[in-house]
């Protein structure tokens, strides 16, 4: 009995080791995959709904059209929207001997998505804990991304463990993009974001007002549902740089349902003019500091 009990506890205890063998095996093989990425930004937004993704996309797409060589990592695995919003959902991820291939989405971006391994009939896939985490690690580890000048990498919303470990797979990450919009309870949020990145030693690259201003397409006056200026606030209050601030504009809305980057759809828009100026901001501080 005592025999058994004793063989029991050593085959539990190979199993663990094997386990953290595996999972250091493919840490190390995600950094080789990863290595002729020039810049790994990751976005965050302490609470759903922000626009994140949206922001993301567009943002890829802005510096795609700056002749930079782009990656997408959609990690939010319980709305993994990125392939929507650029309009490739229903495409699927190639294998060949060196590994899995992203799909290539416009301007030649690569995109890497757990809803290109989802059943397309809406079906909710239940996810539990660590297979999550034992899925996206297994994944990024055969993934061949090349040589790309950003990978942007859509976490999932919130600051728990989730985004954390995620972020923490991603080796040599320049820093962290903040996206809010400008009510009160975001900018609690915001601080919890900014603990975040301090937690992971990182550097905020910036903070980003999404949904600020609507601007009526009738008469032109502007509404500012969610407040005003509560996301440079905060970005001044807590000395991390501010990037800039987006409208809400029904059309990024449309366009996102219909898979058209918004700032390829309208090139002169307000929104399209912010992300560019954005864009050229995160180049300055990314590139110049490399
Ligand atoms: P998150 O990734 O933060 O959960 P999403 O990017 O999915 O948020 O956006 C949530 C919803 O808000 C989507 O329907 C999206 O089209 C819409 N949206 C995002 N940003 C804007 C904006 N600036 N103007 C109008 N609608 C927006």
């Amino acid at each position: 009995m005592e025999h058994e009990k004793g063989s029991s506890l050593d085959s539990g205890r190979k199993e663990k080791i094997m386990e953290i063998k595996t999972i250091t095996e493919e840490k190390e093989k995600i950094k080789t995959k990863l290595a002729k990425v020039k810049h790994k930004i990751a976005v965050l937004s302490g609470k759903g709904g922000v626009g994140k993704s949206v922001v993301t996309a567009n943002l890829a797409t802005a510096l795609a059209s700056h002749a930079r060589f782009i990656g997408i990592l959609d990690a939010d695995f319980h709305g993994p929207s990125i392939p929507k919003i650029l309009g490739v959902r229903g495409n699927m991820l190639s294998s060949g001997p060196t590994g899995i291939f992203p799909v290539i989405g416009p301007l030649n971006m690569k995109i890497v998505s757990f809803d290109f391994l989802l059943p397309q009939d809406e079906t909710p896939l239940i996810w539990r804990g660590p297979l999550k985490m034992n899925a996206l690690r297994q994944l990024l580890s055969q993934i061949v991304w090349g040589s790309l000048d950003y990978l942007l990498i859509d976490l999932p919303p919130g600051t728990g463990d989730e985004p954390l470990s995620i972020a923490q797979l991603i080796h040599g990450l320049d820093g962290v993009i903040i996206v809010t919009i400008p009510s009160e309870v975001s900018q609690v949020v915001v601080k919890r974001s900014i603990g975040f990145t301090k937690r992971l030693n990182l550097s905020v690259i910036g903070v980003i007002e999404n949904m600020a201003g609507f601007i009526c397409p009738k008469c032109g006056s502007k509404y500012d549902i969610f407040g005003s200026g509560g996301g440079r606030k905060i970005a001044e209050e807590l000395k991390v740089p501010f990037l800039g601030s987006i409208p809400l504009d029904p059309r990024i809305s449309q366009c996102s349902d219909s898979g058209v980057p918004f700032i390829v759809e309208d090139p002169d828009s307000e929104a399209t003019k912010s992300f560019n100026e954005i864009v050229d901001k995160i180049i300055e501080k990314v590139e110049g500091e490399s």
